[in-house]
């Protein structure tokens, strides 16, 4: 783990990626199997593989306590260490040093040491467990190495490192083409075993596996339909944006499995979609939305809430909330039970290379069985195609007729590319755009909200410099029972105070809508949002997920080109704002 850690900071300390890529490559080829896995995971930001259902469960106060309890250093130090350096590792490590932290280095822990604790971790109950293996491990380590645990631990890794860099650095380390890595993690969606395959020489038989989640294809938020016919015209092919959660159904045999944005198996708060799948005549992975969906109509997401989380479900909530698939996607295809063979000789085709197109059109010759007159468990993706603006928009004013939040513009020759936001999916919603960021700092609220920590300061991501950078504060839109759930975690999950505010883990997603985007000094950013209200609370979200520094650029840039042609859900309102003026005229 030490030379984990010297590693990571030699790669933080240079900027240029194809050095990055040098120093990875250099280490990951001393590495025997076992620890090439871990390296390579840690080296994503994670204590485990991704699609590994575990998590440690352990959040800044433990990592304070195991840093506290093991060293004698003071939590108020390890605070102020934070503030200093907005980064947890950075703290640890200079408190550890403050205090002479220095135990032999034969101690030091190996990867599969520290990989085995994170597993201890996860599997002990209760705080002070977890806090004591972790004061342990970190008691062995010197505060370099200490760094790095807690860097993994927090799974803020800032490196500057994506997971695109590792894959390169895993293609020159072991002299395989870029391309071979990539579709062996695509297909494996487990990047230590990527590795693993790349130094034996065997990347050639990852093959796709049933009900081992692939990671999603994510969109990237387009501002107008200026924008979305200029990157993926002249014609496009625009689809529904439903309003519910994403989910990707795995089907083997009679065997059927769910799985959320965060690969997390939710098969059990939805059993009539998996009932209704067991009797599918064939086997495959399909991709697409679960929405609450009652007489003919689509639910709004508060209803599917009620279904969110609840195993299980007695038979008046599946009645009071039913719940539809609404397919989009095609990920792999293989013979079904009607060919005899036993579910470990049957194999699944993967189309993820395949175009939507061509994936689209196997979709539709699957005899889902679609909703008719109230029967049925599944409907597809409303689809049609535009090739201009005034298409564009009519299809938006439609799609929020039938109640969905707008549109998914995609490339109809777009391959289909796991855990990757590019260009081939574009999402454009509500009467203008919205941006997911990260909340960093909370306050309690005015009024009736004096009681709560109500009102968030929220930010983006710059990665360039791989950190948080604040690009506004708002009262939360969100509903009294959320604000009071929310105030909870951020009082568990408080870093430190001031006045009023608090720094709190940076963890939160929370989806901003706003009405236009300024240059501002206020903010770390160098942004600012005009009227920005938190839309939604995003938990299905990872903070890595969190829109960027780049995209809020690209969207002030878009409104800055000129005049933007908008629509709202009743009435066509078209919003024109002035360049580069403040003034917002709104005509009907
Ligand atoms: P957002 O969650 O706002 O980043 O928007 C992307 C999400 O929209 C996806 O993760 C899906 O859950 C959802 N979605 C709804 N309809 C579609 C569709 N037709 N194609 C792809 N994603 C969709």
């Amino acid at each position: 783990m030490r030379r984990w850690s010297e590693l990571a900071e030699r790669v933080a300390a240079t900027t240029r990626t194809s050095e990055k890529t040098g120093l990875l490559a250099e280490y990951l080829r001393t590495l025997d199997q076992d620890a090439l896995r871990i390296a390579v995971v840690f080296l994503t930001g994670r204590p485990f593989p991704e699609a590994d259902q575990r998590a440690t469960g352990i959040g800044w106060a433990t990592i304070a306590n195991a840093v506290a309890q093991m060293s004698g250093a003071d939590r108020a130090a390890l605070a102020e260490a934070y503030d200093r350096h907005s980064d947890l590792a950075a703290a640890v490590g200079d408190v550890l040093e403050g205090v002479g932290h220095a135990p032999p280095p034969e101690a030091s822990p190996s990867l599969p040491e520290v990989a085995g604790t994170f597993a201890e971790i996860e599997a002990a109950s209760g705080p002070a467990r977890k806090s004591a293996l972790l004061a342990a491990l970190l008691a062995r380590a010197d505060p370099r190495t200490a760094r790095g645990i807690v860097r993994v631990l927090s799974g803020e890794l800032r490196i500057g490192l994506r997971e695109g860099l590792v894959e390169a650095a895993i293609a020159r380390a072991f002299e395989h083409p870029l391309d071979a890595v990539k579709r062996a993690g695509m297909l494996t969606g487990d990047i230590g075993r990527t590795a693993v395959l790349a130094r034996e020489g065997r990347l050639d038989t990852a093959e796709l596996a049933l009900f081992h989640p692939l990671k999603f294809m994510l969109a990237s938020p387009a501002e107008d339909a200026a924008e979305i016919l200029r990157r993926l015209g002249p014609t496009v092919w625009v689809e529904d944006k439903y309003d519910g959660i994403r989910c990707q159904l795995h089907r083997l045999g009679r065997d059927v499995r769910l799985y959320s944005r965060d690969l997390h198996d939710i098969s059990g708060q939805f059993p009539e979609i998996v009932e209704a799948s067991a009797a599918l005549p064939w086997d495959g992975i399909l991709d697409g939305e679960i929405l609450a969906f009652r007489d003919g109509a689509v639910l709004p997401f508060i209803a599917l809430q009620a279904r969110l989380g609840r195993k299980d479900p007695p038979p008046s909530l599946r009645a009071e909330v039913p719940v539809i698939y609404v397919a989009f996607d095609l990920l792999g295809l293989g013979t079904g039970p009607d060919d005899d063979l036993d579910a470990d000789a049957r194999t699944v085709t993967p189309l993820l290379e395949t175009p939507l197109r061509e994936r689209r059109r196997l979709l539709e010759t699957l005899d889902l069985p679609l909703i008719d007159g109230g029967h049925g468990a599944f409907a597809l993706a409303h689809l049609s195609t535009a090739d201009s603006r005034d298409g564009l928009e009519l299809a938006f004013s439609d799609a929020r007729a039938r109640r969905n939040e707008g549109l998914m513009v995609k490339d109809p020759t777009s391959p289909y590319s796991p855990g990757r936001r590019g260009y081939g999916w574009l999402k454009m919603k509500k009467a203008l755009a919205t941006i997911d960021c990260v909340v960093v700092g909370v306050e309690v609220g005015h009024g009736k909200r004096h009681g709560v920590l109500s009102d968030y300061t929220f930010a983006v991501r710059d990665e360039a410099s791989d950190q948080l950078v604040t690009i506004g504060k708002a009262y939360s839109g969100l509903t009294d029972a959320e604000i009071a759930a929310m105030t909870r975690w951020f009082e568990d999950h408080t870093i430190s105070r001031h006045g009023r505010y608090r720094v709190v883990e940076p963890r939160v997603v929370v989806e901003v809508a706003f009405d236009v985007i300024l240059r501002s000094n206020r903010h770390k950013s160098g942004f600012a949002l005009r009227f920005p209200r938190i839309a939604r609370l995003r938990l299905d979200k990872d903070p890595a997920e969190a829109d960027t520094l780049e995209t809020v650029r690209a969207l002030y840039e878009g409104l800055q080109a000129g005049a933007e042609h908008l629509v709202t859900a009743g009435a066509r309102k078209v919003v024109a704002l002035a360049a580069g003026s403040r003034q917002r005229r709104t005509e009907t």
